[in-house]
């Protein structure tokens, strides 16, 4: 097969913890991710020119080069496998970018699953859980699909029961939050309240969308919220539009509503694009997808 195309999922938590810190600075989370219908579309073609990789993206803000972490990925399966050819990667880019959506990682996951099929590489789950880990804390994540818990630096992956089905509104309004800025402030600040991640777990074990929602929490919005108070208000619209359950994703600065209905998704999807006015609001109602929905495109 000359060609493939993959979804590249988005991801958002709907509970984050910090737990600790490593030696190296890393921090231990306890985080529960989940898999949202909103995808860029990774497109691999094997290339004659052996060891060569090419990367063109349909937004110019994201890097094309050896920065991009789809190119790092490629590279590393290419240093494991030899494969006598180079790779074509195409990325239509949907996700909002440093947005605490996995953007990057996810582009990363889906080129190592492409390439394993493009060039039948055969790599096991474990092969490819080792060459993502060395690129991002969430790209292991990102070979998967569904509800995970993710402790460790978040690439110890335990499956969950699917979350409840369930529509969510996602809205970016286009400032950014540095990742590093996030977690340097959360060192410094008390952490008075941790999400309860347990609490959360047992909600989506017991199917209970609305103790889920209610149990959703993000510790990092300890130290977002204080400076970009946009951030709670978003997260206050999405109550007034029915939202049963609203969050920061991972480090922001984007937000989620949980809604029980595509219909009370879709009217507040609407009522955010009105209302944007000068912010370049981004948003989209996604659907939850399930573990092992795999993310090929069949055209
Ligand atoms: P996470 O939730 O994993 O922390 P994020 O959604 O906050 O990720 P990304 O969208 O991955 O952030 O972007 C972070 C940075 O990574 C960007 O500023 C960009 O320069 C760089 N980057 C490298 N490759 C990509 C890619 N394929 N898509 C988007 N950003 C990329």
């Amino acid at each position: 097969m000359e060609i493939i195309k993959r979804k590249a999922y988005a991801k958002i938590n709907l509970g984050l913890d910090i737990t600790g810190r490593r030696a190296d600075g890393y921090h231990y989370i306890n985080t529960v991710m989940q898999t949202v219908d909103l995808y860029d579309v990774i497109t691999l073609s094997a290339l004659e020119e052996p060891d060569v990789i090419k990367i063109e993206c349909s937004d110019p803000a994201v890097p094309a080069g050896d920065s991009n972490l789809a190119y790092r990925a490629a590279r590393l399966v290419m240093d494991a496998h030899e494969t006598g050819r180079g790779v074509l990667i195409k990325i239509e880019k949907n996700i909002p970018m440093a947005a605490g959506l996995a953007g990057g990682s996810t582009d990363a996951g889906a080129v190592i699953m492409g390439m394993n099929e493009l060039f039948g590489l055969r790599m096991s789950q474990d092969e490819m859980d080792s060459i993502a880990v060395r690129l991002g804390a969430d790209v292991a994540f990102c070979l998967r699909t569904g509800t995970w818990l993710g402790q460790g630096i978040g690439e110890e992956l335990t499956p969950l029961p699917d979350a409840p089905s369930a529509w969510a509104l996602i809205v970016n309004d286009g400032f950014e939050v540095s990742t590093k800025w996030v977690y340097t402030e959360l060192d410094a600040a008390e952490i008075i309240d941790h999400p309860d991640i347990e609490a959360l777990c047992d909600a989506i074990e017991k199917q209970d969308l609305r103790v889920m929602s209610a149990a959703m929490g993000n510790v990092l919005e300890t130290v977002t919220i204080d400076r970009y108070p946009q951030i709670n208000e978003l997260k206050r619209k999405m109550t007034e539009t029915g939202a049963i359950g609203a969050l920061m994703s991972g480090s922001g600065p984007t937000v989620f509503g949980i809604y029980d209905s595509k219909a009370a998704a879709e009217d507040a999807l609407r009522q955010f694009k009105e209302e944007a006015g000068d912010i370049p609001r981004r948003c989209f109602s996604v659907q939850f997808v399930r573990n092992l929905q795999k993310g090929v495109l069949d055209d």
